[in-house]
């Protein structure tokens, strides 16, 4: 038999992993709801067109990222590189463009044929956000506040740093591509092979290079900022002094451009330093004609996506849950009273577990181990007498407790 392994870039949750996972997701959920965002659930694959299309043919993720695979109905299908486009997709399909404005979140796996390290899978997770049919700069910053927000209740706050830029409006951003277009042209000798690529398809793109030799060219590049539009430039100072209004610290970037094509006004990154190459918590943007392009109409949208991993590999202390309470029966005969019990204890609402396996005291040890604060001992004695031995495990100590008292005992005791 051939040798099973997992899948290159994918990994397995498990155990303490886990618990970083569900716990980001957790507090993410609580925090959209405070804001009033409602979960969306998208496939986790799509017609590759609505990733193709929407994201850009010369961005990254479409150019060499994507997995896409032709299914047996001879269809081009992709399973999601992010989530903005399926939501987008979702928004036309299910006929919401007339039900605007749509607060939305979602959470689940991405797939990108990406070279693996730390913080950096094939299979990864984001938590994202869209307030999809607003145009006023005050949802951006509401929205970033609530990116701020999660990341601040993960005890990640101090760590990262809001990098801010603005893409500007349609007119900005035409009058600043032909600056551009001359600069680089009048460099070109100088460029890397992508970026020529780029120069000729989308010269944007190349603020977005990793090559060296390109990033120092970048540095003579005119900015964006010089050719703002009035409208954009509005729009930018709004943005600015709500971000100020909301008490949202931020850092003004002018190289953040973000690597699709779909963005406009607003660009925004969470970054941290404690992981490396992988420093992007969590970022995103505003944008206008992503729905359009699907035949929705113009829809002004703000939204952003976070790892997941990326998030939970930087939390302190993941927090340990336990159940309370372990059943410990001496033998099979003593099931009679153990397992009503057990399930009278969770019906209750309170996190009970049994012991199946060894004698008394390597229970008690293993109770002891997991955490639990109460065991429930029964015996010959017990089932007779309709009763149970309460053993305390902080402080050792033992009680008896009627089988009819057993379950408010507990109630009281755990309460406190
Ligand atoms: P990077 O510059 O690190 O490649 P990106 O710009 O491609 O990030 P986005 O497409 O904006 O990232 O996705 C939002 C977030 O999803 C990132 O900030 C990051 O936290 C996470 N992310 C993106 N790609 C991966 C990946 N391959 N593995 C794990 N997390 C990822
Ligand atoms: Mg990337």
């Amino acid at each position: 038999m051939s040798v099973i392994k997992p899948v290159r870039g994918t990994h397995d949750l498990i155990g303490e992993e886990a618990k970083r996972h569900d716990h980001v997701i957790e507090i993410s959920k609580r925090i959209f709801s405070l804001y009033g965002f409602q979960e969306w659930m998208t496939p986790v694959f799509e017609y590759t067109n609505v990733f193709s299309r929407s994201l850009g043919e010369t961005s990254d993720i479409v150019s060499k990222e994507m997995y896409s695979f032709q299914d047996r109905g001879g269809d081009s299908l992709t399973l999601r590189p992010e989530g903005t486009a399926g939501i987008c997709r979702a928004l036309v399909t299910n006929g919401l463009t007339q039900s605007l404005p749509q607060k939305i979140f979602y959470s689940g796996p991405m797939f990108r044929y990406e070279r693996p390290q730390k913080g950096r899978y094939r299979q990864f997770h984001q938590i994202g956000a869209e307030l999809m049919g607003v145009s006023t700069p005050f949802a951006d910053a509401e929205v970033i506040a609530m990116g701020y927000h999660i990341l601040k209740e993960l005890g990640l706050d101090e760590g990262a740093v809001l990098e801010l830029n603005t893409l500007g409006d349609k007119n900005s951003r035409s009058i600043w591509r032909e600056a551009l277009v001359n600069y680089f042209k009048s460099v070109q000798a100088q460029l890397s092979k992508d970026s020529l690529v780029r120069l000729e398809k989308n010269p944007l793109r190349i603020l977005d290079s990793k090559d060296v030799n390109d990033r120092m060219l970048l540095a003579q590049a005119p900015l964006l900022h010089e050719y703002l539009t009035k409208d954009a430039l509005e729009f930018w100072d709004k943005l600015r002094k709500a971000l100020d209004q909301f008490k949202i610290p931020f850092k003004e970037n002018p190289y953040i451009v973000r690597g699709l094509d779909y963005y406009s006004h607003t660009v925004f990154e969470f970054v941290t330093e404690k992981l490396g190459a992988q420093g992007t918590l969590l970022a995103g943007g505003r944008y206008e004609g992503l729905v359009g392009d699907m035949g929705g109409g113009d829809v002004p949208s703000i939204g952003w996506a976070a790892g997941v991993e990326r998030l939970a590999l930087l939390l302190e202390n993941p927090p340990i849950k336990t159940n309370p309470v372990v059943i410990i029966p001496f033998s099979e005969d003593h099931h009679s009273v153990a397992f009503p019990l057990l399930q009278a204890i969770r019906y209750n609402g309170m996190g009970a577990e049994i012991a199946y396996k060894g004698n008394l005291r390597k229970q008690l040890e293993r109770a002891h181990k997991s955490k639990a604060l109460l065991a429930l001992l029964i015996g010959d004695n017990e089932v007779n007498q309709n009763n149970v031995q309460v053993k305390d495990l902080i402080s050792g100590t033992q009680r008896e407790v009627s089988l009819t008292e057993i379950v408010s005992y507990l109630k009281n005791k755990l309460a406190n």
